[in-house]
């Protein structure tokens, strides 16, 4: 589902535009997922303004939210990650532009406008920009390495009766 946008006219007539993306749909997003399984929810404003030397400027805002299942450090069960995307960029017309501006002003963020602006593009580099470099449980549900799997296993056969003692049993019941 490509969502493209003429840039120029959204800021121009300070439109809006919103929509649910399926994870899946969002390729690059999904291959860094455990599991492409939910929905991005986004909203993209667009207007003009003046900056201080009275310039018009073209301005993006794009608010996003989801809920992504990450791979756990640790035992390599899933996460469930809420990620949560605020950002405005600065629309500029061309390259050159841009590059002029991102040594002017630090910290702002521009993007290089078009008539055929992909939002689709947007929203996956911002949520991939958005994940955490690496995720863990705060308690994780499965054993933690290899020696507390074996520990664990230890307990469960303590704990569970014997299969021995079972059929034992099942073999006493049915001797008439
Ligand atoms: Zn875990």
């Amino acid at each position: 589902m490509p969502t493209k946008i003429d840039a120029f006219e959204f800021t121009r007539a300070g439109r809006s535009a919103e929509g649910c993306e399926p994870l899946a749909s969002l390729v690059r997003l999904a291959s860094l997922l455990a599991e492409p399984a939910g929905e991005l929810v986004w909203r993209l404003d667009g207007w003009r303004q003046r900056d201080a030397s009275n310039n018009e400027q073209m301005v993006a805002r794009l608010l996003a939210s989801a809920t992504v299942g990450m791979r756990c450090g640790r035992c390599l069960g899933v996460v469930a990650i809420p990620i949560a995307i605020d950002r405005a960029f600065l629309l500029v017309r061309d390259e050159a532009e841009a590059a002029a501006l991102d040594e002017s002003e630090d910290d702002v963020d521009v993007l290089v406008a078009s008539r055929q602006f992909s939002v689709d593009d947007l929203l996956e580099d911002e949520s991939i920009l958005a994940l955490p470099p690496a995720v863990a449980h705060a308690q994780c549900q499965r054993p933690v390495g290899a020696g507390a799997a074996a520990a664990s296993e230890t307990e469960a056969e303590e704990e569970r009766p014997s299969p021995f003692a079972a059929l034992a049993s099942l073999k006493r019941k049915s001797t008439p």
